[in-house]
């Protein structure tokens, strides 16, 4: 069959490159495709999924490399790399911006927007292809005020299970359009472009930062699960535990970004991030300070280097203060290596979910990110981090797709009704499973949470 990109067998030179080389951890999984298919358009991701059929082989598919399990890397698959295919078409009339998957939202569609005064709601970290990101839902900026980025999603081209080429949207294959928008590596298509709304590009991004030692983490975080909710709604709010810029040692950071359009406006939407009962203690005290996208950027470069070993896993957390806080102590002041963070995003007030297959979340997100070099750190590196996330157990309603790994954790991430609607859509599009869909060390406990499953 012929292709106009390269695809490299197992066995050929340049194999390995092709197999591992776009993955973002430095933790390279030992599996193994048959086949990386570099595809150049569309009708080389149509001739991929007929050539699969034809010699038994399964589909997977890789956009920007950057999902934590490496997802797409599967034994007995054609692995699809979708990296060489790279448009933008922005329309003025509408809005909308045409967008090839492995494009990558910060680094290379947010500068194309900003250039027109328009923006979408991407990723946090600049390299994160598009294509991960929406399928599982994607947290972009101000999730919590403008929602999650799959629901800007208009339409999408999408190559099925059959070899077809076809727009999935509201009207046309609405349950191809419903599942691609929370599925994330479970569904069953090949998204060649995504039609996505963009929205414009605040004239005044202002931010204000807090940096307290980390001592203070519970006062500041019991506070901010008491306020958060109340924050104005185009505040953006985290707390995070890291090395901040210019300092040689883990603190804690709260940083509301405003995503307003005057300075006063940005002073308005920050101003309750000035109760923090222990203000007085802060290091670091910015108040509504004029900021960018391309310096929000880089800053998330700086806390997600490349080239590094990580372990990443999350939480959707509910419960009073008092019943949550605790649990975050050792989280956040006993990091086992100085570039390992851990996270806090308000989503409250939690805003309703249009009808997709996304269905789960919960007032506060929390998501850790070890971060290391040396492989003989792995063992100690991840069993710090799964007992992070054990004691968080008690208040964990479930797991986000995009901050999460099934071989090493898989919880509820979906309601019931969804998940039973998602197997049903898969069942009849692709009948003979011949896209790869999640991978995890027991496909039998999908959408659980372990320690709930044997309660009566
Ligand atoms: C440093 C870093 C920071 C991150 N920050 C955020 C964040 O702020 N918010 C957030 O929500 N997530 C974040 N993530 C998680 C990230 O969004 C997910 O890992 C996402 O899967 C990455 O998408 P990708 O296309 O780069 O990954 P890939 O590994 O290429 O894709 C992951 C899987 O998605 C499916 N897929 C991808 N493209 C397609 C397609 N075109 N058609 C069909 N299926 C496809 C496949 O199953 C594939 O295996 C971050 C990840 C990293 C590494």
């Amino acid at each position: 069959m012929k292709f106009k990109g390269e695809i490299f067998w197992q066995g050929d030179a340049g194999y390995e490159e092709a197999r591992v080389g776009r993955i973002f951890n430095g933790r390279r999984p030992a599996r193994y495709p048959k086949a990386v298919l570099f595809a150049e358009d569309e009708q080389d991701v149509v001739a991929a999924v007929r050539l699969a059929k034809e010699q038994g082989l399964k589909v997977a598919v890789r956009s920007g490399g950057h999902s934590w399990a490496a997802w797409g890397l599967r034994d007995q698959a054609i692995l699809l790399d979708l990296s060489r295919m790279q448009t933008m078409a922005y329309d003025e009339a509408t809005g909308i911006v045409q967008v090839s998957p492995a494009v990558k939202g910060g680094q290379t569609l947010a500068p194309y927007l900003e250039a027109r005064g328009r923006m979408f709601h991407g990723g946090h970290c600049p390299t994160v292809g598009l294509g991960g990101f929406l399928l599982q839902g994607g947290m972009g900026w101000n999730c919590r005020g403008w929602g999650w980025a799959a629901e800007a999603i208009v339409a999408m081209d999408v190559v099925t299970a059959q070899g077809e080429l076809v727009r999935a949207d509201a009207q046309h294959n609405p349950d191809l359009f419903w599942a691609a928008r929370g599925a994330g590596p479970g569904f069953f298509g090949v998204v060649t472009r995504f039609y996505l709304q963009t929205r414009p590009l605040p004239k005044a991004l202002t931010q204000s930062t807090q940096i307290y030692p980390l001592d203070c983490w519970q006062e500041v975080l019991t506070w901010l699960q008491e306020t958060h909710a109340a924050v104005d709604t185009r505040v953006e709010l985290v707390a995070l535990s890291l090395v901040p810029p210019g300092m040689d040692r883990h603190a804690l950071v709260v940083h509301g970004l405003a995503m307003v359009d005057t300075p006063e406006e940005g002073r308005e939407a920050l101003a309750l991030l000035e109760t923090c009962p222990v203000l007085e203690r802060a290091l670091v005290h910015q108040v509504a300070q004029p900021t960018s996208f391309a310096q929000e950027r880089q800053e998330q470069l700086r806390q997600n280097p490349e080239g590094c070993r990580y372990a990443v896993d999350n939480a959707w957390l509910q419960g009073s203060p008092a019943e949550v806080v605790p649990r975050l102590h050792e989280a956040f002041t006993q990091p086992p290596t100085a570039k390992t963070f851990t996270l806090w995003f308000s989503m409250a007030p939690l805003r309703p979910l249009p009808d997709m297959a996304l269905s789960l979340q919960s007032e506060i997100y929390l998501a850790i990110y070890t971060i290391w070099e040396d492989e003989a750190d792995d063992a100690r590196c991840r069993s710090w981090l799964a007992r992070q996330m054990a004691t968080l157990e008690p208040v964990t309603l479930g797991q986000y797709l995009g901050d999460s790994d099934f071989t090493t954790r898989s919880l509820k991430f979906m309601s019931d009704a969804n998940w039973a609607r998602l197997q049903a859509i898969r069942a009849q599009r692709d009948p003979e499973g011949l896209f790869v869909s999640y991978l995890t060390s027991n496909p039998l406990t999908l959408n659980q949470n372990p320690w709930e499953v044997h309660r009566v």
